[in-house]
C-alpha cells in the first residue's frame, strides 16, 4: 500500500515540476495541481461563458458561514454567477459570531491576564491588575465586526451578491427567499446548502441565557460569574473552561465520556486533565447530568458520578456544551432526494447530494468533522468540482483539529488506537516540550508532541500536539500528512532555532530513537 502512495506521490511531484516546463508554463500561470493533473488558470472560467445560461445564477448558497462565504468568494474567482442567501443581517455565520473568533479573542485576553498574574516570574512587578470586562466584551465585538465587514468588501470584490432573508430549496434550480413574509425566488444552476449547526441542550434541560446558557448566551455575560459549571469536556467546553478558570471563576467540568477532550489520542486527554486540575478546574468524567434546578443562587446540577453515586454541584452559572445539531429543518431538503440521517446531510465525492445539482457544505455534513476550516475546503470543493476544474476530495484523517485551551491541543490523523484498531503495526515516538528551549523562554513546558507512524516504512499516521503553540505547529503535521510524509523525510527537514516548532523535529526523531533534545 505504502509502496503504491510512495510511487503516485513522487509521479505526481515530477509531473508537476515537469509538465509547466515542458507546455512553457509558469507557475504563475498554473490553476490547481491535483493527481497529476496541471489545468491553466483562465481569467473567465471556460464552462461557465461555454453554457448556455438558463439560470440567473450558476450557483446560490445557503447560509454565509465559513463553509458558504469561502465557496462563495472562490466561485467569484473562478467565474461564475454567484448569490449567497443568509437569514441574518450579517455575514459570517457561528464561527465568525459566536464560535472560533469570538472564543479565541477571549482566550487571548485569558492569555495576555495570565502573563500579568505570572508578571514577578518575568521580573516585572505588576500592581493593581483589573479585569474591565465591558472593554474585554467590546473588543471581541469590535473584531468580530471588522471581519464581517470583511467578507462584504471580499463579496464585493469578487461580484458576489448577497440577499437577506430564510433560504430555502424549492427542488432542482431554485430557492425561495423569504423575509419579513415576502416570498422571492432565485434560479441557480447549481444549489448549495450551508445552514450550519446549533447548540444542543440535555432531555428536560432548556437554556435560558442567564443561568443555563449556550456558546451564545455565555459571550454576553454582563459579568465573570464566580462559579461555573461546564456539561461536556469537548473543545468548545474546555475553551471555555480555560477563559473563565484564567479570569478567576470556579471552573467545575462534567463529562459523560471516560476522558476529556475524547477524540483525542489518550494520552492528550491524560495530560490535559492533569494540567486543568493543577489549575484547580475541577473534572467529573463518566459523570451523567440527571437533572439542572435553578434556585436563588443559580443552579443545582444533579449528576450520577463514575461510582454510581448521585451528587449534587451548586454554581452561579452553568455552560451546555454537549455539542451540535444540523440545522436542516426547514431548508426545503425533504422535497430532494439528498439523504439525511438525524438531520445531517450525506454526500459523495465533491460533496454533491444524491439530487444532481444540490451540494451540502459544513456542519450539516454526515461523517465529517463540525470545523470551521474543513467547512471551507468542502466549500471550494463543491464550487471547484462545479466549475469543472480539477478538485481533491476530502479526507478525513487529513483534517487538522485545533483546540485553543490552555495548554492547546492540535492533532491530525489517527491517533495510537486508531492506528492499532486498523490493523497498522504502529511504532510511536514523543518528546515533551520540557526539552524545548523556546517553550522555556516562553515559561511554557508542559505537554508534549507524540508521533504515531507506520512501523515497517515509517510512513506518518497522525500527530497529536498538546502546549505551546500547539495549533500553530500543527502546520507542520498537517503539511506531512497531505503530502504522505515518512518518519525519514521528517528527520531531514532543518527546523529554525531556537522555535517550538523545531519540537516536530526531535518528535521525528525519536520514533528512531535518536532524539536529541531529552
Ligand atoms: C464556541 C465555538 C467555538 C468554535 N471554535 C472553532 C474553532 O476554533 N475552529 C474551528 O474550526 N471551528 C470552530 N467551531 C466550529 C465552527 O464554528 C463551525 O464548524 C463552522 O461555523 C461551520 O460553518 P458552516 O458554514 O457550516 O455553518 P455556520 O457557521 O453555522 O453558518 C451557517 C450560516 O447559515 C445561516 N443560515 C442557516 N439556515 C439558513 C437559511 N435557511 N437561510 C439563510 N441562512 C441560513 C446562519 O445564519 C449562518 O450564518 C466553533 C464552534 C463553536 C460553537
Amino acid at each position: 500500500m505504502l509502496g503504491r502512495s510512495r510511487l503516485r506521490r513522487t509521479g505526481r511531484r515530477l509531473f508537476v515540476r515537469l509538465a509547466p516546463r515542458l507546455i512553457g508554463l509558469t507557475p504563475s500561470n498554473l490553476f490547481e495541481r491535483d493527481c497529476g493533473e496541471v489545468a491553466l488558470n483562465l481569467p473567465v472560467l471556460a464552462p461557465a461563458e461555454g453554457r448556455i445560461r438558463v439560470a440567473k445564477y450558476d450557483v446560490a448558497i445557503i447560509g454565509s458561514g465559513p463553509g458558504g462565504y469561502v465557496a462563495a468568494i472562490r466561485a467569484g474567482e473562478l467565474g461564475l454567477k454567484t448569490v449567497v442567501v443568509e437569514k441574518d443581517p450579517f455575514l459570517g455565520g457561528t464561527c465568525l459570531h459566536v464560535g472560533c473568533i469570538p472564543t479565541k479573542v477571549l482566550l487571548h485576553h485569558a492569555e495576555v491576564y495570565d502573563q500579568f498574574k505570572n508578571g514577578a516570574e518575568l521580573g516585572f512587578e505588576v500592581s493593581g491588575l483589573k479585569i474591565n470586562w465591558a472593554n474585554v466584551l467590546a473588543r471581541k465585538d469590535k473584531i468580530v465586526k471588522k471581519h464581517s465587514k470583511g467578507i462584504e468588501f471580499l463579496f464585493k470584490k469578487n461580484k458576489v451578491e448577497w440577499v437577506q432573508g430564510w433560504g430555502k430549496y424549492e427542488g432542482p434550480g431554485r430557492v425561495s427567499v423569504e423575509k419579513d413574509g415576502k416570498k422571492t425566488a432565485i434560479e441557480a444552476s447549481n444549489i448549495l446548502v450551508v445552514s450550519g449547526s446549533e447548540a444542543k441542550s440535555l432531555p428536560g434541560i432548556e437554556p435560558d441565557h442567564k443561568t443555563i446558557l449556550t456558546n451564545r448566551s455565555i459571550l454576553e455575560l454582563p459579568e465573570i460569574p464566580k462559579t461555573l459549571i461546564i456539561v461536556g469536556a469537548g473543545a468548545v467546553g474546555v475553551e471555555f473552561a480555560s477563559i473563565y478558570n484564567s479570569f478567576g471563576a470556579q471552573v467545575t467540568i462534567l463529562e459523560m465520556l471516560p476522558r476529556v477532550v475524547p477524540v483525542e489520542d489518550e494520552e492528550v486527554s491524560a495530560e490535559l486533565d492533569k494540567t486543568f486540575r493543577k489549575k484547580n478546574i475541577q473534572i467529573y468524567t463518566s459523570s451523567a447530568v440527571e437533572s439542572v434546578r435553578k434556585d436563588a443562587k443559580g443552579v443545582a446540577v444533579s449528576f450520577k458520578d463514575k461510582d454510581g453515586k448521585t451528587q449534587t454541584l451548586q454554581a452561579e452559572k452553568l455552560l451546555l456544551a454537549v455539542g451540535r445539531k444540523p440545522m436542516t429543518e426547514n431548508c426545503g431538503l425533504e422535497k430532494s432526494k439528498a439523504k439525511l440521517e438525524r438531520g445531517f446531510v450525506h454526500v459523495g465525492d465533491y460533496m454533491e447530494t444524491a439530487e444532481k445539482g444540490l451540494y451540502a457544505i459544513g456542519d450539516i455534513v454526515a461523517g465529517l468533522p463540525q470545523l470551521a476550516h474543513a467547512a471551507m475546503m468542502e466549500g471550494i470543493v463543491a464550487v471547484t468540482h462545479i466549475a469543472g476544474k480539477p478538485a481533491h476530495q476530502i479526507v478525513k484523517t487529513r483534517i487538522p483539529n485545533a483546540t485553543y485551551c490552555e495548554p492547546q491541543i492540535g492533532s491530525i490523523g489517527l491517533t495510537e488506537k486508531q492506528a492499532r484498531d486498523a490493523g497498522y503495526s504502529v511504532k510511536t515516538g514523543k518528546f515533551p516540550f520540557v526539552g524545548n528551549s523556546k517553550a522555556t523562554i516562553l515559561g511554557n513546558h508542559g505537554g508534549f508532541i507524540k508521533v504515531v507512524s507506520e512501523e515497517m516504512y515509517g510512513e506518518v499516521l497522525g500527530i497529536h500536539i498538546i502546549g505551546p503553540l500547539a495549533t500553530e505547529i500543527l502546520a507542520e503535521a498537517a503539511a506531512v500528512l497531505n503530502l504522505e510524509g515518512t518518519i525519514d523525510d521528517m528527520m531531514n527537514m532543518i527546523h529554525a532555532h531556537p522555535t517550538v516548532w523545531e519540537g516536530m523535529g526531535d518528535a521525528f526523531a525519536s520514533v528512531r530513537g535518536l532524539q536529541i533534545n531529552v
